[in-house]
């Protein structure tokens, strides 16, 4: 294949994913309109008419933006290929005395530092007009400019010695290099895993402990009936950016420290906040999280038996405008193209990560003995977040890692209601049986 039939593949595949993509947002949009006045039955009674008006604007006004920010965003990304920009910068670093590894350093960092300034002004247009003026927003500029800083410093501390160490790999260490960058980029991946909670989390929030009382309590008692093992339970200042909640866990192994969002400890009531924690205990009870990170390592030795199949091959350097075949040329190659082949395998990932969230949601059933509270969580979230509450069913189909809420809330009550239902047949069999033979 010469590098033209490689540029005009890869910039037919650009148009694929950008059309369907408008695709898929303009007919969720469409769809929004039309259903703009009905409220959903899942929600009600929770969501009033001027809830669900302000939930269609901030769904409409997220959605144009959205497409508006990606449709900019690829078409810069083209333009840097096609005008032979990427090329240019690469032949800039190259006269300048740095040796080959901090020379592919450079040109990653360039690289990165172009994207980031490119996609700067929709950052700030999202946090600080459209959250802003939905009232979700509470980054102030001072803290969005902190953030950026630490970002930075972070990953020029993390990133920069794995880039040096995978370009050594693919320099030394034969033509097995792959396999071994591999392995060692996992056990990094692990460590960090590790070190995140413990080092890096508190860079940019506040944990404190969950003050003693009947929340605590409650949460205890549901960690040992549920044998989830827990170092403590954190209540993390998520306020301080945003208005919107959530509940996670972290740390590898056996034990984990909860985090809960201040957001969400102060606007759910007890039996809501029980149930999202007993869901989430239902993932890692229920091993999805280490399932997920095991596809996720097989998903990267996939990536780095593409890589190296793709490293010899001289045209494909051209297609993006490269002089010269390099390891930071490939890297970089990989990181703008890899995205428009795998756009049509999202739904698969999308479909397996919606089945384990209902299995989460049967989990929390099961744990606090029924659905009110699950239910009473998930439509309080859809209203405080203003959710769209009438996705588009194909759009919901391909971005959604989760069930859409009104899909939720049907299956948690019909999983309540075949439980209690078969716990009455079990009771009135046992009342029935002394009287069989
Ligand atoms: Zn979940």
């Amino acid at each position: 294949m010469n590098p033209r039939a490689i540029f005009f593949l890869w910039l037919a595949l650009v148009a694929a994913e950008q059309a369907w993509l408008a695709l898929l947002a303009l007919l969720n949009l469409r769809h929004v309109r039309r259903h703009a006045t009905e409220i959903p039955t899942a929600f009600a009674g929770a969501v009033d008419a001027g809830t669900r008006a302000r939930s269609v604007a901030y769904t409409l006004e997220r959605g144009r933006f959205g497409l508006f920010a990606s449709l900019v965003s690829e078409g810069l990304t083209v333009a840097a290929v096609s005008t032979g920009f990427l090329g240019l910068l690469d032949d800039a670093f190259a006269g300048l005395p740095l040796g080959a590894y901090l020379w592919g350093a450079a040109f990653v960092l360039a690289v990165s530092i172009c994207s980031w300034l490119a996609n700067l002004p929709f950052s700030l247009y999202f946090t600080f007009s459209i959250e802003a003026r939905f009232s979700f927003n509470r980054t102030t500029p001072k803290t969005f400019a902190l953030d950026t800083l630490k970002g930075l410093a972070l990953s020029l501390l993390i990133g920069l010695p794995v880039l040096l160490g995978l370009f050594w790999f693919m320099d030394r260490a034969g033509t097995l290099w792959w396999v071994w960058a591999f392995l060692a980029l996992t056990a990094f991946e692990l460590v960090m895993n590790l070190l995140y909670p413990l080092a890096i989390a508190h860079l940019f929030n506040r944990f404190t402990p969950l003050e003693d009382g009947r929340l605590r309590d409650r949460i205890l008692e549901l960690a040992r009936r549920l044998a989830f093992r827990t170092k403590g339970i954190f209540v993390m200042d998520a306020s301080r950016r945003s208005r919107h909640g959530n509940a996670y866990f972290t740390g590898l192994g056996p034990v984990k420290r909860i985090v809960l969002f201040d957001t969400l400890v102060s606007t759910m009531s007890e039996a809501e906040i029980l149930a999202v924690l007993a869901h989430e205990i239902g993932h890692e009870r229920r091993h999805h999280v280490r399932k997920s990170l095991a596809l996720s390592i097989a998903f990267a030795f996939a990536g780095f038996w593409v890589l190296s199949l793709a490293v010899p091959w001289a045209p494909l350097y051209r297609a993006f405008g490269f002089a010269q075949a390099s390891s930071h040329a490939i890297l970089v190659l990989l990181a703008i193209a890899a995205g428009s082949f795998t756009f049509p395998f999202k739904p698969l990932a999308s479909l397996w990560s919606r089945r384990y969230e209902y299995e989460a949601d049967r989990f929390a059933v099961d744990g606090t003995g029924g659905a009110q509270g699950m239910v009473g969580a998930l439509v309080r979230l859809s209203k405080d977040n203003l959710t769209n509450l009438t996705p588009h069913p194909l759009y919901s189909f391909y971005h959604y890692t989760h069930p859409t809420v009104a899909e939720r809330v049907a299956a948690l009550e019909a999983y309540a209601r075949t439980k209690s239902a078969s716990a009455n047949a079990e009771a009135s069999q046992a009342n029935a049986s002394p009287t069989r033979p």
